[in-house]
């Protein structure tokens, strides 16, 4: 076969290393695909998207073989690095720059349909995986933050969502620290151990489905019957459904339309019952950011802290620079004493980082874009609901159901192209510059 009618990924995943999350479960071998294969469908890529993809088709062809493929062990991309925060809804202009009160709208239903589904899923099969329906709180640390939350708060209640205000007073009482102001609670979402929540999804699969993980496609031929390469494997299918989120420009699709920022998070060590103590509540919380390039935060069921903050531009190579980790993790360290000084003592455990993708627009790149190819990448750093149903609904298309949710993710545009480099990144660097800026101090 010519190069000519094949793809061939000039990256591929390469975290090698694990989250804290992955790091705090128990080990898992990882089962990579090997021989000839022969299936209906393959799923690329096993996050939330492609594994609700694969789960959809299994449901929806219960005679049919599928294969779910990922680069990685399971949960060492996107899904199992982020701050575990099913996000149910977002807030137009106002809460992200740019986004219409339709397409805030649209995405609202598709993120609250991505939230019950997976909770569905967990209560179903009795996922371990911490799952909490605590509303998140966003606050400020300045009064430019609070005028801003508060146009947020509106917003919020344009697409439904309930919203409470709440005062300097309750924020101190939910998380056990002075260093915000007030601020707002929204409701709906839910808060999990996210790599416990991949597992538990991979590992309730119909049977159908076979997951191989530590398994990159190398090459693909355009066209069905569709030959993808692996290292030790190979396998034919009519057809392909790419769920690969910051790897699918790797596979041609929406090239130059996406912004790369690499994000960290540190995870402590559990605390001490008498640490814990302090805490006016006792139980976990998530305090997302009100400012884009702020922290995110949690206490964990578990007792441990998550911070969640230190971004930078990522288009070149798609990868954290490992090198500046242990400056990272000082960072947090920082964060961490600034906020409740009475957890000097409590040593961070894990540092990481991963890379959140952003489309231009707030588009998403979602269809079948040759007969029998089909691709969904949806992140914008709330993927883990919106990545969810979008896998779903693309399996639901693929076989011929509609739907109302299936409208309304065919309705959002594809990304427009981004202004090429060196200028995408300088406006990049300095729309991060400036959100730092405002949520001082951070
Ligand atoms: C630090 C951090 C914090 C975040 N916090 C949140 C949060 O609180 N809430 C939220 O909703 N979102 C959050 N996000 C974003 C969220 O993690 C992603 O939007 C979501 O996980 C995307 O899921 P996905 O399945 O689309 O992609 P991924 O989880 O990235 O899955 C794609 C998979 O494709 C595989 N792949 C790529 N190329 C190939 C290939 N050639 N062959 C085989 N496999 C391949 C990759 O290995 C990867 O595992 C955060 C992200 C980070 C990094």
């Amino acid at each position: 076969m010519g190069t000519h009618s094949t793809i061939k990924p000039a990256l591929l995943p390469g975290d090698g290393q694990k989250s804290g999350w992955n790091a705090i479960l128990p080990d898992r071998p990882a089962t990579p695909l090997v021989g000839n294969h022969d299936a209906d469908w393959v799923v690329v890529g096993a996050g939330f998207t492609g594994v609700s993809c694969a789960r959809r088709l299994g449901e929806l062809n219960p005679g049919h073989r599928i294969i779910l493929l990922d680069a990685l062990p399971l949960g060492f991309g996107a899904s199992g690095r982020n701050s575990g925060v099913v996000t149910e809804s977002l807030a137009p202009e106002g809460g992200i720059k740019g986004l219409s009160l339709q397409r805030a709208r649209d995405k609202t239903r598709l993120m609250n349909a991505g939230t019950d589904l997976l909770r569905r899923q967990v209560q179903e099969h009795g996922i371990a995986c911490d799952w909490s329906d605590k509303p998140r709180i966003k606050a400020s640390t300045n009064p430019v933050g609070e005028s801003y939350l508060r146009g947020l708060k509106e917003g919020y209640e344009k697409v439904g969502t309930r919203i409470d205000w709440v005062t300097r007073d309750e924020v101190r009482h939910n998380l056990g620290t002075d260093f915000y102001g007030s601020g707002i609670a929204i409701h709906g979402n839910g808060i999990v151990q996210p790599a416990a929540l991949l597992r538990g999804l991979a590992d309730n699969l119909p049977p159908n489905v076979l997951v191989a993980d530590a398994s990159p496609v190398i090459e693909m031929s355009r066209q069905a019957p569709f030959r993808l390469t692996l290292p030790g494997a190979t396998v034919t299918c009519e057809r392909v459904m790419l769920c690969c989120n910051i790897f699918l420009p790797q596979f041609g699709f929406g090239r130059g339309r996406y912004m790369f920022l690499a994000t960290h998070a540190s995870l402590t060590a559990p605390m001490s019952p008498e640490q814990a103590s302090r805490f006016p509540l006792d139980e976990p919380f998530a305090l997302v950011p009100a400012i884009h390039g702020a922290a995110s935060l949690r206490r964990t069921a578990d007792n441990r802290i998550l911070m969640r903050k230190s971004t930078h531009y990522a288009n070149r190579d798609l990868r954290f620079d490992w090198q500046a980790l242990e400056q990272v993790r000082g960072a947090h360290r920082k964060a961490i004493d600034d906020r409740w000084p009475a957890l000097r003592d409590l040593p961070i455990e894990h540092t990481w980082g991963g890379i959140v993708s952003y489309p231009a627009n707030h588009g998403q790149v979602f269809g079948e874009f040759a007969p029998g190819l089909y691709a969904s990448s949806s992140c914008c750093g709330i993927g883990v609901s919106l990545g969810a149903i979008s896998g779903t609904l693309l399996a639901e298309m693929a076989c011929g159901e509609g739907s109302a949710l299936l409208d309304i993710v065919r309705a959002i545009p594809a990304p427009t192209p981004m202004p090429p480099e060196p200028m995408r990144r300088y406006i990049a660097e300095k729309a991060l510059r400036r959100s730092t800026r405002k949520c001082q101090p951070d």
